[in-house]
């Protein structure tokens, strides 16, 4: 059964119905042999295969377990080597894979009945050289460490420099954008989205609907949080509250930014690139972001919530404490590594930083061509 034309301006992309399309022979390759189709109505052709994840791809590799690998700290060329690929067609898959994992975040998103606090934090690392600190701003559940969003900031250089090394680098930071993606910007992108999320706080339990957001001191939080409308009224209403706690206090499990700390750890020793003293660094921005989305999918609906008890072996995920609904996880699981997503179905649900990271507009330091877009992830 074939689901769609896969033409956006055609009738049969949104709604195909009765006899639309026409078998037209087959075609082979790597994989095997297909069938090909066309639209009766636009004449577009299409085979079987360009509705699965590995459209516009002569191999099929297994998704899932490429998703393993790059959250269980792989390098961009250990990859290459394992998989016998070239480095770029790595890329191009996680690229692909990063895409479907944005659009399950929004589902789950818009299926969400939040019934617990929230933390958020910024995990400091550096893009392209140590010259280039930046903050991944993470929004993580108290009680579940469900990973609800992320955000990406770019900061200044807090190294010490010599005279000779400050001329040096004052040459390299002319064009580089420091004003659009600061810590405040990412941030509030951040805190818009809690706030969607708060919206949807249902009376669990015993629980109220005030949710509480813990965050360290970082005076651009609190300023975010007073410049916003929405907030203040939320406040005011006492559904909403901002507690801070010193990001210098023990990291145990009765610290209240426990759920941030634990994601640092989880993604310290997941991502290659986060890894302390670690001789590989993200290259690209959208690239590092790319495989950051397919961590926070991995961690959210792929690992288990404790491994205290491996005997019982509960398969509980993270999500699944989060609230989200068994049925729906366990789709969207085998979705993500086997069908295709289509950019029309999923660009009035990304939020404003999802598209930017989408199309491929976040600009990494000192690198001024446009990022490669596919045509296909456009349709
Ligand atoms: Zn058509």
């Amino acid at each position: 059964m074939i689901p769609r034309c896969t033409r956006p301006t055609c009738v049969n992309f949104y709604n195909p119905r009765g006899d639309w399309y026409k078998e037209a022979g087959t075609y082979s390759n790597n994989s095997g042999t297909y069938r090909r189709f066309y639209c009766k109505d636009c004449g577009k052709w299409f085979s079987e295969r360009t509705f699965s994840i590995h459209h516009y791809s002569h191999y099929e590799k297994d998704f899932k377990k490429f998703a393993k690998d790059i959250s269980e700290t792989s390098s961009m060329r250990a990859l290459a080597r394992k998989y016998n690929h070239s480095v770029q067609s790595i890329l191009l898959r996680i690229m692909k894979l990063s895409r479907h994992c944005l659009a399950a975040s929004c589902i789950f998103e818009e299926n969400l009945h939040l019934r617990e606090d929230l933390v958020s934090d910024g995990i400091e690392n550096f893009v392209k050289s140590k010259h280039y600190p930046c903050d991944y701003n993470i929004l993580v559940g108290q009680d579940s460490q469900y990973l609800y969003g992320f955000t990406w900031s770019l900061m200044r250089s807090k190294m010490k420099k010599t005279e000779a090394q400050k001329a040096k680098f004052n040459k390299m930071k002319e064009g580089v954008d420091y004003n659009t993606f600061t810590i405040s910007e990412g941030f509030n992108a951040l805190f818009q989205q809690m706030l969607k999320i708060v919206g949807t706080k249902e009376k669990f339990d015993d629980s109220s609907v005030l949710t509480i957001l813990d965050t360290d001191k970082k005076t651009q939080y609190a300023n975010v949080i007073k410049k916003s409308v929405e907030a203040q009224e939320l406040i005011e209403k006492n559904e909403f509250r901002h507690d801070v706690t010193s990001s210098k206090c023990e990291r145990n499990r009765s610290n209240r930014l426990f759920a941030v700390n634990y994601m640092e750890r989880e993604l310290r020793k997941g991502l290659k690139e986060m890894v302390r003293d670690t001789v590989c660094g993200a290259k690209n921005v959208c690239m590092s972001l790319d495989r950051f989305s397919i961590f926070a999918f991995d961690h959210n609906t792929q690992k288990k919530f404790r491994i205290n008890d491996p005997v019982s072996d509960t398969h509980v995920r993270h999500a699944h404490i989060a609230g989200l609904d068994a049925v729906l996880i366990y789709k969207y699981s085998k979705k993500v590594f086997t069908e295709r997503f289509f950019y029309s179905d999923y660009k009035k649900k990304l939020n404003p930083f999802q598209t930017l990271m989408w199309l491929r507009k976040i600009p990494t330091p000192q690198e001024y061509s446009k990022q490669f877009v596919p045509n296909y992830a456009l349709i």
